[in-house]
């Protein structure tokens, strides 16, 4: 008797869409266990369309992290409405995530309707995620309303934090892909990000130790990443903010803030370093409506992918 013959390599985009703070850098970081997409308290942290890429022997799946769908009140509003349209269109799967332990509003309904009202698009599968904050009382009606908004989609109850049912929802994605080949060799994906990520690490520790004050306006330019003697790794990093007032808080009393951003981030980029050690030297400058010009938009990052 001949085998059965072996399954098709599979590989492609899934496009992971949802409001913000649903958890979406939270499943995308765990499947990566390793830091990639940015994870905080704060909304609309995650700027840039980013990669993470899981090779299986099986398949490859990359994920695009996009950014909540905002009304484009900014440069970079708009940045971010074209950035989520988009990798919707590019996907070959598309993971719609919520927030189960509340229901549905209208953003959730927005989004869902976007990813069912032209026909051709991506199949949707469907997390529900936070599921260990939901309450008893709440599941049936909760998952009801959220299946109700993309009504032929798999859906699944998970939660990033704790990890329950992920292992089930990436086997739904994995086979959700359309067969191909590997399209991205590991190593170079981890050597090209190592950069970018060094400045996501330095937003999210700026984010982290300051409060409401100095909200969005910040972004991090890394204008040095490079790898010196000793085993050491020299990165300098500019922090933009919008006011003066901004840079005073940035920097703190005798630099203590400074100091205290610089070091979470040193430590978040050693741990992706591995065994190399980070030397990290931080400046604030002052850039006014940086967000309001999309010229500077551009230059700080937020690029349009070709
Ligand atoms: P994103 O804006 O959709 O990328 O959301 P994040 O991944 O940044 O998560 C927003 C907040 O929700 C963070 O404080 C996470 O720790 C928290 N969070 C994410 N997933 C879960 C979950 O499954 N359960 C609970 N209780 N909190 C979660």
């Amino acid at each position: 008797m001949t085998p059965p013959p072996p399954a098709p390599h599979r590989s492609g985009f899934v496009a992971v869409v949802g409001r913000p703070n649903v958890g979406k850098s939270s499943l995308i970081n765990h499947y990566l266990e390793q830091k990639i997409a940015i994870v905080s308290d704060k909304p609309q942290t995650t700027r840039q369309t980013q990669l993470g890429i899981i090779t299986r022997p099986e398949a490859q799946l990359i994920f695009v992290d996009t950014p909540g769908l905002h009304d484009p009140k900014t440069e970079l509003g708009q940045y971010m409405t074209n950035e989520a349209a988009r990798s919707i269109l590019d996907a070959d799967v598309v993971l719609f995530m919520a927030d189960v332990s509340l229901p549905p509003n209208a953003d959730d309904a927005r989004l869902a309707e976007l990813l069912t009202k032209k026909p051709g698009l991506a199949p949707v599968i469907i997390a529900l995620n936070k599921s260990d904050r939901l309450k008893p009382e709440h599941v049936i009606l909760h998952s009801d309303a959220y299946r109700a908004l993309v009504p032929e989609a798999p859906w699944l109850l998970v939660s990033a934090k704790r990890g329950d049912n992920l292992d089930e929802l990436l086997r739904l994605l994995l086979n959700a892909l359309p067969e191909g080949p590997v399209l991205y060799p590991e190593d170079e994906v981890t050597q090209t990000h190592l950069r970018d990520l060094a400045g996501e690490f330095i937003r999210e520790a700026a984010l982290n130790a300051l409060d409401q004050e100095v909200p969005h306006g910040i972004a991090v330019e890394v204008d040095e990443f490079k790898e010196r003697p000793q085993n050491t790794t020299y990165i300098s990093a500019v922090i933009y903010v919008e006011r003066e007032s901004h840079k005073k808080i940035v920097i703190g009393k005798g630099a203590e803030m400074l100091k205290k951003i610089g070091m979470t981030a040193r430590q978040a980029i050693e741990r992706l370093l591995e065994d190399r050690k980070a030397f990290l030297e931080l400046r604030v400058k002052v850039r006014p409506h940086w967000r309001k010009d999309k010229r500077e938009v551009e230059r700080l990052g937020y690029k349009r992918r070709e």
